[in-house]
């Protein structure tokens, strides 16, 4: 099958782009490099099954000629500005990337017959509050730029597959961890602290750690993103484990894993969502099941580090 996968350089895209080249896929990747890494994908140099690229999703131009050219029967889109602080920043720029940049995805699908879109979105980003875990039939309220931008593009994706029958797979992930990950991203958290841990540097906790997240291993979002493609699914769909981790759990969870005695400092918070955990039943409903517990990927980081 002819994939195309935006943002295939970056943390969950490469992941993916090596589980369809498995599947025996013919994988195109775009990506503009801004925060993900040629090296991600530099194992399928020399695999005729793999192209790549190096294109802005905001350049009209360019992304319509590589949809005339290719043809791609599926679209993994994953290419987004992806740092919930930095869209507070700077909110156009979310818009412009992460709206109008998949505008252009959209269109293109619509201009040369592509009928089938699974969307990287955002769970973490659009739920928070009191009774977490949050399933599919909660409203979505997002509060940064960066997940109200997702939620436009969701609402465009219902728009495309009842106009132009675009049909779309929405799943929405909690808290990806590991490996590649890029320590701006939602859960770039763990990733931080393990740095910091290597380098015994003290760690910054923004307010006072009770904050909670939803941890899941990103082997598990891709197998998501292949059931979904497998089982034709179509919907909304939580990518999430439904147990919540406060930032000061986790901290205690990596420091006794590494018998580190460095102590965190707090600082206040400019913006954070205080509890957030995403319920997967919709999806394990479906045949798919996450395989790995934080603690799981936590060891599994470890011994990945001492080796
Ligand atoms: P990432 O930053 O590693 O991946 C994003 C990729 O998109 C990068 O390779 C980047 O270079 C590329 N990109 C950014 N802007 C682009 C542009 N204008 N044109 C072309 N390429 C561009 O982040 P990730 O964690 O792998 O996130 C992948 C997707 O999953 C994103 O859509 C993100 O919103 C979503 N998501 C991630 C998490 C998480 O915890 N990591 C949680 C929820 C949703």
């Amino acid at each position: 099958m002819k994939i195309l996968i935006t943002g295939g350089a970056g943390f969950i895209g490469s992941h993916l782009v090596d589980a369809c080249v498995e599947r025996g896929d013919e994988v195109f990747i775009i990506d503009n490099l801004s925060t993900g890494q040629r090296d991600n994908i530099a194992h399928h140099d020399g695999n005729a099954s793999v192209h790549f690229y190096e294109v802005d999703i905001r350049d009209w131009e360019k992304i319509s000629d590589i949809f005339e050219q290719v043809r791609p029967e599926v679209v993994f889109h994953l290419a987004a500005q992806i740092n919930v602080r930095e869209s507070i920043r700077n909110p156009v720029h979310d818009i412009e990337v992460n709206i109008l940049g998949t505008m252009n995805i959209l269109e293109s699908m619509r201009k040369h017959d592509c009928q089938r879109m699974i969307f990287s979105s955002t769970g973490g980003a659009m739920f928070g509050g009191d009774n977490p875990p949050y399933s599919e039939s909660h409203e979505a309220h997002p509060e940064s730029p960066y997940g109200i931008s997702k939620r436009a593009v969701e609402l465009l994706l219902e728009f495309y597959e009842r106009q132009y029958g675009i049909r779309s797979t929405i799943l929405r992930y909690a808290n990806v961890y590991w490996p590649r990950q890029n320590a701006l991203g939602e859960a770039g958290v763990i990733s931080i602290f393990l740095d910091k841990i290597q380098n015994n540097q003290i760690p910054t906790i923004y307010g006072d750690g009770s904050q909670t997240r939803d941890f899941i291993h990103v082997a598990d979002v891709v197998s998501a993103n292949m059931h979904a493609l497998e089982k034709n699914l179509t919907g909304v769909y939580h990518v999430g484990t439904g147990i919540e981790t406060s930032v000061n759990q986790l901290w205690q969870i990596l420091a006794s894993s590494t018998d580190t005695t460095i102590k965190p400092q707090y600082t206040p918070s400019l913006w954070e969502i205080q509890r957030s955990a995403l319920s997967p039943e919709k999806l394990r409903a479906t045949g798919w099941n996450n395989s790995f517990s934080l603690k799981d990927g936590i060891n599994q980081m470890k011994s990945a580090q001492t080796r």
